[in-house]
């Protein structure tokens, strides 16, 4: 998981200042020391560190007073608002060409992932801001780069426009914008070629492309499992090329967060999107405020939400909304919840979205492996339609049914008949508490 070392220690560090009600000179430093700490074994910049502590510590001392907050919990705030603003403060865009195609240039090393993130963004555009984009292949050293990025058009429905590994990257890049103009298409996502390591040829190529045809955005695919390395690679490729912003991948696989945490301070180049897996739908738009609010445990409800949203069909919810005012959510329910969760990716990412959860005990280590899921689902499904419709005429010779056509234990039957209750209760209290306020959710 992103971040888990450095959110672990920021959270033990923030639990020990929060309540209280005068923060001296003394708490300051101490607080700071172990963030510092926190942040120095997250491998971030040291430079950067000692620049974020300093703010801090600033800032700290010199509170501003606010009389909602307790001293403590304003501090916090400011370790908050500094964390975003390290990441980037606001998040940014991407471009939106005059005349179109807007062209976006993918430079990167080779093992990035900068083919599988061409893609991956393309799919993004189109889900979620309703474009259409075209895909070009112009890494023509590497003859299996244009293959995987053909097999990723296919995939994902795209055309990809590519002349073979004969042809000069420039053309390529140059007929791929009069192709993507003539078909329409309003973005066109250049795939350059990578290398081992930066070498000047390979900055010259880069630099040919760019001249000739002056991309709106030229984005950096760094791996953020290489920690300070990425960072390196973001200062020579911003250096060489005047780069538009970073797309950091494999944050799914970075517990420490190094990368991430220092790119913006040292280039100056924002982290645009982030990946989160292999999957051609694991693309994030990276929002510095809500990152620094999951590493504080402070949760992200709004990505979860968006998450949501791009699953749940407006219909269907519309209609689970009613049945859980009436408070006749069913069985059948439950499962069709079920299977809409398990499509917006593991569960203990999601998890560390909610605000609180990842302090809630045994919710954290809670291993949601596909077995237990696979367990609700039989039990569901072994139960009759008057039984999932209406779970108070469960009795003891039913459940004993239940538990052997699922082939689990009535206890697992009576357990997942309690937690269905108390969901029942949880839902009922949330849709009041919704109808109180008119509008928008309430979280704890
Ligand atoms: P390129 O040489 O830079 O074009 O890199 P590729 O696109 O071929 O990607 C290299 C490897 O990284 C592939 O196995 C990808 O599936 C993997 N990869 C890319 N992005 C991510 C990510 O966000 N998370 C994970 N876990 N793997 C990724």
């Amino acid at each position: 998981m992103a971040f888990e070392g450095l959110s672990d220690r920021l959270q033990g560090t923030i639990q020990k200042i929060k309540g209280k009600g005068k923060v001296n000179e003394q708490d300051v430093k101490e607080m700071t020391r172990e963030v510092r700490l926190a942040l120095l074994e997250a491998d971030v910049n040291f430079k950067v560190v000692k620049d974020f502590i300093k703010k801090i510590r600033e800032r700290a001392v010199g509170q501003e007073v606010m009389e909602s907050l307790t001293p403590g919990q304003q501090v916090i705030k400011i370790v908050k608002e500094e964390l975003s603003e390290l990441m980037g403060g606001d998040e940014s865009r991407i471009a939106v060409a005059k005349k179109p195609p807007t062209v976006i240039m993918m430079v990167g090393l080779q093992g990035a992932g900068k083919t599988t993130t061409a893609g991956k963004l393309a799919n993004l555009l189109r889900k979620s801001y309703n474009r259409k984009p075209m895909l070009a292949a112009a890494d023509v050293y590497r003859p299996a780069a244009i293959d995987q990025l053909e097999t990723i058009g296919k995939q994902l429905d795209f055309p990809v426009y590519s002349e073979g590994t004969d042809a000069d990257p420039v053309d390529i890049a140059r007929q791929a914008v009069e192709e993507a103009k003539e078909q329409n298409h309003d973005y066109l996502i250049i795939d350059t070629a990578g290398r081992l390591h930066i070498d000047g040829e390979l900055m010259g190529e880069l630099g040919r492309v760019k001249e000739a045809v002056n991309p709106d955005e030229i984005f950096l695919v760094v791996d953020a499992m290489t920690g300070q390395d990425a960072v390196n690679v973001a200062e020579s490729f911003d250096e060489q090329l005047d780069i538009s912003g970073v797309l950091l991948t494999k944050l799914d696989g970075d517990t420490r967060g190094g990368a991430a945490l220092s790119i913006k301070a040292v280039t100056g180049k924002p982290i645009k999107f982030v990946g989160m897996g292999e999957k051609l739908d694991a693309l994030e738009v990276f929002h510095p405020e809500r990152m620094a609010s999951r590493i504080l445990g402070m949760g992200d409800m709004l990505s979860l939400i968006e998450k949501a949203e791009t699953q749940v069909d407006e219909k269907q919810a519309k209609e689970l909304e009613a049945k859980m005012r009436n408070a006749s959510f069913t069985f059948d329910d439950f499962l069709e919840q079920m299977a809409q969760v398990k499509n917006m990716g593991p569960l203990d990412e999601i998890i560390e979205m909610i605000p609180g959860a990842s302090k809630m005990k045994g919710l954290k280590n809670a291993s949601f492996d596909d077995k237990q899921i696979v367990h609700v689902e039989a039990i569901i499904q072994s139960m009759t339609k008057k039984e999932r419709n209406d779970p108070s005429v469960m009795n003891a010779s039913r459940k004993k049914r239940i538990a052997k056509g699922s082939g689990t234990s009535v206890s697992e039957v009576n357990r997942l008949l309690k937690q269905f209750n108390e969901m029942k209760k949880m839902m009922k209290q949330f849709s009041n508490q919704k109808g109180k306020k008119g509008k928008g959710m309430n979280f704890p």
